[in-house]
């Protein structure tokens, strides 16, 4: 058995996918909001898996510098040098800026951060998430 929790993160992006045909070929933007999932066998002194404000801390740095009000762009898109042009923010992927490939940039991240994070969700929509979970 196992302790989980789950912190909720917000930010926003903009994005648009290549090699797709329909709606979001074309640049939107999401008001995402994250899940980060962490879990531990045993809990600290203070009988927490983590701390819900140390998840943020560790990561809102990340999010806010690199991701928030960004367009997310794979980094062979013709629409970066075009926004780059005009100093606009732009964060470039190897993959198409999906919600899968942001959730496991995120996972990576979290990882590096030395989180016990177990699972990456990305509510894209209030419909839909893309999770990145280490099986
Ligand atoms: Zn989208």
């Amino acid at each position: 058995m196992k302790h989980h929790i789950v912190k909720r993160l917000h930010f926003s992006y903009g994005h648009r996918l290549m090699d797709y045909d329909g709606k979001c070929a074309h640049a939107h933007g999401h008001n995402g909001v994250l899940e980060v999932e962490l879990c531990s066998e045993k809990l600290d002194h203070r009988g927490m898996v983590y701390d819900f404000s140390d998840v943020k801390k560790h990561l809102k740095g990340f999010i806010d510098r690199e991701l928030d009000h960004r367009m997310l762009l794979r980094e062979d898109d013709p629409m970066v040098a075009a926004l780059e042009g005009i100093g606009e923010r732009v964060f470039l992927m190897k993959e198409n800026p999906t919600a899968e490939n942001i959730a496991k940039l995120i996972f990576q991240e979290a990882r590096a951060k030395k989180l016990p994070v177990v699972a990456i969700r990305l509510w894209e929509t209030p419909d839909a998430f893309a999770e990145y979970r280490e099986e």
